[in-house]
């Protein structure tokens, strides 16, 4: 089974094969790549759900930091900015 992390870089990955729509109509291969990357990320989204009514914790969608929540409406303060300037700075370095 995939990670949510795998199934978005899937997601990602079809969704860059797409023109943007100012390239013209969108062909029926294009629309597809589109749905199934919705799907792969919303199944994503699910994972993440269940885990975090197993374990109490949901990566923050900004930082990737796992964060002890009691409602997934509003993540506590956890130095998101701090983290994401973090990611960044590991990402550049790749
Ligand atoms: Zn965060």
């Amino acid at each position: 089974m995939s990670t949510p992390t795998e199934l978005r870089a899937r997601a990602a990955e079809l969704e860059s094969r797409v023109p943007p729509l100012i390239a013209g109509p969108r062909t029926d291969d294009e629309r597809m790549w589109l749905e199934k990357a919705a799907a792969l990320r919303a199944e994503a989204d699910q994972q993440e759900e269940r885990e975090w009514e197993r374990t109490g914790r949901i990566p923050c969608s900004d930082c990737g930091t796992l964060v002890r929540t009691e409602t997934l409406e509003t993540l506590p303060a956890h130095n998101c900015t701090a983290h994401q300037r973090a990611r960044r700075h590991r990402a550049t370095e790749k």
